[in-house]
């Protein structure tokens, strides 16, 4: 049997082997343990490279995913960062070391309760939680310097590309829910927009309106 410091050690290298290098994104993965996001029967299996269902039906991403994605939003510590679609909270708390403040938005209630109950165990103080539907962004926060969107939508969402800043890069899986999705990167520009395709993904849709729990 692993102990946890074997386990952890483990985590971090299935990380590096699957691409992610930025020694400040692998820095904050480090610190933040998955296993408080990860309840009940799965709890045991926190510390594998794989997705696990969540309340809601919902899933805590990949945690080679989470860091390729965080990876490619090359948030800055003066950064106001927007997550769509908060889930467990993970990657919400991965982003809180890295940036000034986290905006994060769930249209399912409970897990807004439940990600919050977390932040406030663990001490996190620069995470703002919301429940709504996260494709219209957050219009009284805005503009972004970074936006992370963690459902797939068919396209990069009009409302979120509006409410990133000049110079401002949003990272989001596109495509359509059952098959295979591609992570995009968008920079916003001076003069418009650049998009990159980064690696296919799989993610649930980014679906309208709120969630019934
Ligand atoms: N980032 C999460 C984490 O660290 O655990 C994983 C997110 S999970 C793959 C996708 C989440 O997006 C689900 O919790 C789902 O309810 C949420 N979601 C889907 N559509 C949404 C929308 N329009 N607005 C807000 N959240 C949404």
């Amino acid at each position: 049997m692993m102990d946890l410091a074997e386990r952890q050690m483990q985590f971090l290298f299935a990380l590096r082997s699957r691409g992610v290098t930025d020694s400040r994104v692998l820095g904050a993965m480090e610190k933040v343990d998955r296993g408080p996001f990860v309840r009940g029967l799965f709890s045991e299996r926190a510390y594998e490279d794989t997705p696990l269902p969540i309340s809601c039906g919902q899933t805590i991403s990949q945690p080679s995913i989470v860091g390729l994605m965080t990876q490619a939003l090359n948030v800055s510590p003066r950064d106001k960062v927007l997550e769509v679609g908060t889930g467990s909270g993970y990657q919400a708390a991965i982003l809180s070391r890295l940036a000034r403040r986290v905006y994060t938005v769930e249209r399912y209630d409970r897990l807004v309760r439940e990600a919050q109950a977390i932040f406030e165990r663990l001490d996190i103080t620069n995470i703002t939680t919301m429940v709504g539907d996260g494709s219209h962004g957050l219009p009284e926060q805005a503009p972004f310097d970074r936006i992370l969107v963690t459902a797939a939508a068919e396209d990069p969402p009009g409302p979120l590309l509006a409410q990133l800043k000049i110079g401002g890069i949003m990272v989001v899986p596109v495509g359509q829910s059952d098959t295979v999705q591609s992570l995009i990167r968008v920079r916003k520009t001076e003069d418009g927009l650049d998009y990159d395709e980064l690696c296919p993904v799989r993610f649930v849709p980014l679906l309208e309106g709120l969630g019934k729990e």
